[in-house]
């Protein structure tokens, strides 16, 4: 494989997706990864009918155990891992006071110890390969707090910390560790907002409109490019002008 091999999680839809389409255009073999096959297939023939590579792979990332297993196969099929993607996310909101323990947990499981998993596999091909370009999709939420979201917003932050120390650890190896942090993006975990509140929404975000797939996925090329190895260890806030 002569192209950089890049992993992206919950490449199925939204942001995921639109990340996996932009880095296969940018002429990265994207590695799909999420558990709906047949989305999964659909976004492959789509890029590859555009002339870009992938491949996909159904793998629950609540399970510690198969994020490692996907990490290590995908890096030992192709020799290499140059970058990885954590994007895969979930929200199981609700008021701090009536939160469950099972929400708090499936939350943190899904969106922060499935990252630490996947980064801490990926390391030892990326120091194979003395580079690696890691983003980890974290949210406004984890840098500001939020009303409903005390379990999302523990694991996003969580997620900062995780990519700073991994910044820190590894920097002098050529591997780079950023936060993408969204505002408000149109996909399903949005879908909950009907039309007159993504008006309200859009109202008080200074570009005037909800981001798209793509803004994200822009941000994203950019930290993962080769001639972006001095970023390391930041928070690129992506949320066309949101005040909190
Ligand atoms: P989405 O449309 O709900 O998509 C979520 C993706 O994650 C899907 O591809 C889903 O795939 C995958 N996923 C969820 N649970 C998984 C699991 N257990 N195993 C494997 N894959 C799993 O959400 P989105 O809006 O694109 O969000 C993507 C990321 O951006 C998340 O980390 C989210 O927290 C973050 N974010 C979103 C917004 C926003 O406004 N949309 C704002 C800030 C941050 P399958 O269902 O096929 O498994």
């Amino acid at each position: 494989m002569d192209k950089r091999v890049a992993i992206v999680t919950g490449a199925s839809r939204g942001i995921g997706r639109g990340i996996a389409k932009r880095l296969a255009k940018d002429g990265r073999h994207v590695v799909a990864v999420a558990r709906n096959a047949e989305q999964l297939q659909s976004l492959e023939a789509e890029i590859i009918a555009a002339g870009g590579s992938c491949e996909h792979r159904t793998c629950d990332i609540a399970d510690g155990l198969a994020v490692q297993r996907m990490v290590e196969e995908v890096s030992e099929k192709h020799g290499r891992l140059d970058i990885l993607v954590n994007n895969a996310g979930i929200t199981k909101d609700g008021l701090l006071m009536r939160m469950s323990d099972a929400d708090f947990d499936e939350v943190i499981n899904v969106n922060l110890r499935s990252v630490f998993i996947a980064c801490r596999a990926a390391s030892r091909p990326m120091l194979r390969g003395k580079f690696g370009r890691v983003v980890n999709i974290g949210s406004v939420s984890g840098v500001e707090g939020n009303k409903g979201q005390a379990n999302y917003a523990s694991a996003k932050a969580g997620v900062i910390g995780l990519t700073k120390s991994m910044a820190k650890e590894l920097g002098a190896k050529g591997i780079t560790a950023n936060v993408v942090a969204p505002g408000f993006v149109e996909t399903d975990m949005t879908a909950f907002l009907g039309p007159d509140d993504k008006k309200k929404v859009a109202e008080h975000i200074t570009v005037g409109r909800l981001g798209i797939p793509e803004d994200i996925a822009a941000a994203v090329a950019y930290l993962t490019a080769d001639d972006a190895g001095y970023i390391t260890g930041q928070v690129l806030v992506v949320d066309g002008g949101l005040p909190m």
